[in-house]
């Protein structure tokens, strides 16, 4: 048995386990903690920036009032990436923010807070 230290992207705790595979035979793993946004994640994500569900987040952060530096910073990918995020977002983001849920509502927790 080999044993991989390994963490998770968002929340950076060993508190994984393995959780199936994706149709393509990556090996899928599952974050425990229950603090984090995150539940499954896969081993070979290299950056976060360019994950969808990252991005979507960081669309999400900056709605809620978080600057681009405390998003960048809360969701570890550069300010760089948070810019080029919203400006890809501008054009089709338009309908979404008539949708804007607060924090509260939302089944995720707000990680904007935790910024503050
Ligand atoms: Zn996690």
């Amino acid at each position: 048995m080999v044993l991989i230290s390994l963490t998770c992207p968002t929340c950076h705790e060993t508190d994984v386990v393995k959780y199936g595979q994706t149709s393509d035979g990556k090996q899928r793993f599952y974050c425990q903690n229950a603090q984090c946004p995150r539940q499954t994640f896969l081993q070979d994500y290299v950056y976060q920036g360019k994950i969808p569900e990252v991005k979507q987040q960081i669309v999400d952060m900056t709605m809620n009032g978080s600057g681009i530096r405390d998003t960048a910073r809360v969701l570890h990918v550069s300010p760089t990436t948070v810019i080029a995020t919203l400006k890809k977002r501008t054009r089709t983001s338009v309908s979404e923010s008539e949708n804007v849920v607060p924090c509260t509502t939302r089944s995720l927790p707000c990680r904007t807070q935790e910024s503050l």
